[in-house]
């Protein structure tokens, strides 16, 4: 398979949509200021990778990602990949939602794997396929071996996801099973 850059567009209006309702009680979510918009553009480049980045009119917070993300074979990892980055926009704001103001380090990473698994699963794809596709990150190259910046190591994030899908599949509401598995990353603080 793969992506074009509408296509990537259209699974981001998709999201904005979940996101919005889940998140923001159906308002547009705003980052960096600018309402966040699902326009996705490319870039040359052959390693999957992806920013929020101003639209060209500056009107809104769109995404640029790298040819070689939209050329990934297995598209759902293309869309984790590009929920991940829609998740940063809105970190901050879901840490809050779910108890953890405040939160830095790996939280404000997994925390936006946890939210791209769930807007996948949301969106119609089991979660065995969520799992079984991110956990070819090695081909992929959708994750990193060791960790990057405040991106755990692939593996790690591969098991908070499988230890999401085993808290939902347990009715534990998203926003608890999220706190829970933050609050529990090796660099977690111990502030309130
Ligand atoms: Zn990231």
């Amino acid at each position: 398979m793969s992506m074009n850059a509408t296509q990537a567009s259209a699974f981001a209006k998709e999201a904005l949509a979940l996101i919005s309702s889940q998140f923001y009680a159906g308002d547009t979510p705003y980052a960096c200021g600018l309402p966040m918009v699902p326009v996705v553009k490319t870039e040359p480049g052959s390693v999957p990778n992806g920013n929020l980045t101003p639209t060209d009119d500056e009107e809104g917070l769109g995404m640029v990602v790298s040819e070689g993300l939209l050329a990934i074979a297995d598209n759902v990892a293309i869309k984790f990949a590009l929920a991940h980055e829609l998740g940063h926009g809105i970190s901050e704001h879901v840490l809050s939602k779910v108890g953890l103001t405040g939160a830095s380090g790996e939280a404000t990473e997994v925390i936006a794997d946890l939210n791209a698994a769930y807007l996948l699963n949301q969106l119609g794809i089991g979660w065995d396929t969520v799992i079984a596709s991110i956990s070819e990150w090695r081909t992929s190259q959708i994750f990193d071996t060791h960790k990057e910046g405040d991106h755990p190591p692939g593996d790690h994030r591969v098991k908070y996801v499988k230890q999401l899908r085993a808290l939902i599949v347990r009715k534990v509401a998203f926003n608890d099973a999220a706190r829970q598995i933050c609050q529990a990353l090796p660099d977690a603080g111990t502030s309130p």
